[in-house]
């Protein structure tokens, strides 16, 4: 068996091929012991683990094993998983949202990173613990798809009164920058949760159109767990990449391109 394995942050994301099929499972950070405890089990696998917690997990594990730089094989998987739709590009931007965004630029077949943001899939999940009192992962993402941004974001057009704004009035002047002081106690955990998937997108998006510019790509591949199930952050980043010119591209199975890379590595 050949195992990729990418520990991040906030989950474990496993790919492995056995018999010539390719599987894919994740797992939350807490549970790494757990997935320590089947790599002990296998019989004879190759193994290679990237992320952040990869020394963690090569602690746990009495098999020898590789290890990777997390940004090479993150740019590994994604060219696999770019070839398995069909899909071939030469320069673009990977944007990967996991618990923080990190931005890449893969041109000649190198990547490099351009920088990142601290706003990213743990903020999503931080803020809406402290805003709604909401901490699992679906439940945000289902409450976040109901609500509706009007009440707490202030737009563009809300401060040009009475005049054309010099761009889109309908752009995010200000996340939670509505007047919020009447509203406040009212406002539904739908409507707030929504608001965070908002600054979550409009932030990721907006940094990345900005690195598509340095990288002289029109493309942004978005990768990363936060889209899971997660069809409003991904409507707020495609309709604002496309609103700023650039081609933004789900990848299927983006949130394992580590994990995928570690295992392409091996063969
Ligand atoms: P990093 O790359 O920053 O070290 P990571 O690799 O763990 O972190 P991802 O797995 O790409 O990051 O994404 C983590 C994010 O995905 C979470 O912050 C959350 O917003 C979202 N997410 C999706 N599914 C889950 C889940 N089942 N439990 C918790 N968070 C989830
Ligand atoms: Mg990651």
């Amino acid at each position: 068996m050949i195992v990729g394995i990418d520990a991040g942050g906030t989950l474990i994301k496993v790919a492995y091929t056995e018999n010539g099929s390719l599987h894919f499972i994740k797992y939350p950070i807490a549970e790494i012991e757990r997935v320590a405890a089947w790599i002990n089990e296998l019989e004879n696998p190759t193994i290679c683990v990237t992320g952040g917690k990869s020394g963690v997990l090569r602690s746990l594990i009495n098999i020898n094993s590789k290890e990777m730089v997390e940004f090479d094989a993150t740019h590994l998987g994604v060219q696999y998983l770019l070839d398995r739709m069909g899909r071939s590009e030469d320069v673009y931007v990977v944007t990967n949202v996991g618990t923080g965004t990190s931005i890449h630029c893969i041109q000649n077949n190198m990547q490099e990173r351009l920088g990142g943001t601290g706003v990213g899939g743990g903020t999503l999940v931080g803020l809406s613990h402290l805003l709604a009192g909401v901490t699992d992962y679906e439940e945000i993402v289902a409450l976040a798809s109901k609500g509706s941004r009007d009440r707490i974001d202030l737009k563009v057009k809300h401060i040009y009164e009475g005049k054309e704004p010099p761009i889109s009035g309908e752009l995010t002047a200000s996340n939670f920058g509505n007047d919020l002081f009447c509203v406040a106690g009212e406002l539904s955990k739908e409507e707030l949760l929504a608001t965070v998937v908002g600054l979550v997108g409009e932030t990721v998006s907006t940094v990345s159109v900005l690195a598509a510019r340095q990288c002289a790509s029109s493309t942004i591949i978005y990768i990363g767990s936060s889209f899971i199930h997660n069809p409003l952050l991904k409507e707020v980043v495609e309709s604002y990449t496309v609103l700023r010119g650039a081609t933004p591209l789900f990848l299927e199975n983006g949130e394992f391109s580590g994990a995928v890379g570690a295992m392409i590595s091996l063969k």
